[in-house]
């Protein structure tokens, strides 16, 4: 039995309270702490169980200590900003609570994406005797999860891994980012980066394209990206060859992207305005949708999964393993939309194996390090089903 505090009651944070509170037997007591106190409300006018809520703000270590201490978490799950993580970490390790995100940290001011900031507290975790869980949303995490999965059952050794990540929905909107849009087109307009024969190649952002044929949707053209699992996964699968990124786009999506960043709108650095310092994206994140808004009409299915070519006994095989994942049905169990619900389900399965000492370490660790099993186990359970085939 565990008590668990999620920090942060946006489009993810809605969904991991909500599957967290239809697991009783682990999560004996739910807290749910973000900025603004009325979206926690909103949240539990949801929830069919109590759930008790707070306000603070995470980027304050202070407030942080003081709601740790006040309501004894064994779990701390952290599904606000990356620009918190370093914050919500030093707040676990003054409390000794174990702690788990879904996306590494950010500085405000540099789209700079990478772990070494959080996986520099490992020794700090590992005296504390604590466990810190990073990337355990769908990508990062049960990404990572497949590739360790078909390390352990499909191959002998891998030589590349295609990420690809396909949302063939349509919300109906002119422009929209799925999650919040200023973490996401800070990732889609940063330059993309692969990793190849040991070293790390970067391409002009969104510049290099091809097309998949994505059960469930169709073909579609994605484009490479740098994303934040190729990191861990460079480091822990270090016999890769390649390891790339794909997301698909529309081309509605890429032309307002284009528009907004020839006109500056996308920019992070602040520009003066009346006297008033302005920073544009922040600017531009309060006129576009909130992504949980889009849930309602969202129609369509996402498709995420990972295609990896290696050798088993010899001989080349070419496997692909994926989730496929309805907006509507997620709208209809949780009230939210497809990216959400593959972020927030992923999150309560890694809370779930922390909180029964399932997956237990003290330190820093990214999810493919332990074994992926228990966790492949409990996805469909939880609402997210996969396949896995091999391919010509
Ligand atoms: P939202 O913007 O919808 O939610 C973020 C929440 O955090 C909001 O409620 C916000 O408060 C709160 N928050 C922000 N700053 C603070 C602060 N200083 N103190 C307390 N609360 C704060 O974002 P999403 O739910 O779309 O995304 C959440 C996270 O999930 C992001 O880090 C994103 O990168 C990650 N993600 C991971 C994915 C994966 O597969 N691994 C996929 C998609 C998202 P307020 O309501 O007041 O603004």
């Amino acid at each position: 039995m565990s008590r668990v505090l999620i920090i942060g009651a946006g489009g993810v944070g809605g969904v991991v309270a909500t599957k967290c509170a239809a697991v009783p037997e682990v999560f004996s007591k739910i807290f749910l702490a973000s900025r603004t106190l009325e979206k926690c409300e909103k949240i539990r006018s949801r929830i069919n169980r109590s759930l008790e809520i707070a306000e603070v703000d995470a980027d304050d270590v202070g407030q942080l200590v003081d709601l740790f201490e006040e309501v004894s978490p064994d779990l701390v799950i952290n599904a606000a900003l990356p620009y918190q993580d370093l914050a919500v970490m030093e707040a676990c390790l003054a409390t000794g609570v174990d702690y788990l995100d879904t996306a590494n940290y950010e500085p405000r001011d540099e789209a700079r994406f990478c772990y070494r900031s959080q996986w520099d507290y490992h020794h700090r975790f590992q005296k504390r005797g604590i466990m810190a869980l990073l990337g355990c949303g769908f990508d990062p995490g049960v990404t990572n999860v497949f590739c360790a999965y078909a390390q352990k059952h499909v191959f002998d050794e891998i030589e590349g891994i295609e990420i690809m990540d396909c949302n063939g929905g349509d919300h109906g909107q002119p422009f929209a980012t799925n999650f919040n849009p200023e973490i996401n087109i800070r990732e889609v307009t940063a330059p993309g980066r692969y990793y190849e024969d040991g070293r790390w190649i970067e391409v002009d952002p969104l510049s290099v394209k091809r097309s998949f044929d994505f059960p469930g949707i169709g073909t579609r053209e994605m484009r490479l990206m740098y994303h934040e699992e190729l990191e861990s996964l460079a480091k822990n699968f270090p016999g890769v060859r390649r390891l790339r990124f794909w997301m698909t786009f529309s081309p509605q999506y890429l032309t307002h992207l284009r528009v907004l960043q020839n006109v500056g709108m996308t920019g992070i650095k602040p520009v003066v305005y009346k006297g008033m310092e302005v920073v544009p994206l922040q600017f531009l994140k309060a006129l576009l949708p909130d992504p949980a808004s889009l849930a309602e009409n969202y129609e369509g299915n996402t498709c995420i999964g990972c295609l990896i070519d290696g050798k088993r006994d010899g001989e080349a095989k070419r496997y692909y393993i994926y989730n496929l994942c309805d907006h509507r049905k997620a709208y209809q169990e949780v009230g939210a939309q497809a990216v959400h619900y593959t972020t927030g389900v992923p999150a309560m399965i890694g809370a779930l194996l922390i909180a029964t000492g399932v997956w237990r370490g003290q330190g820093v660790y990214n999810v493919e390090e332990f074994d992926p099993d228990p966790f492949m186990e409990l996805l469909p359970r939880y609402g997210l089903p996969w396949t896995e085939e091999f391919r010509e």
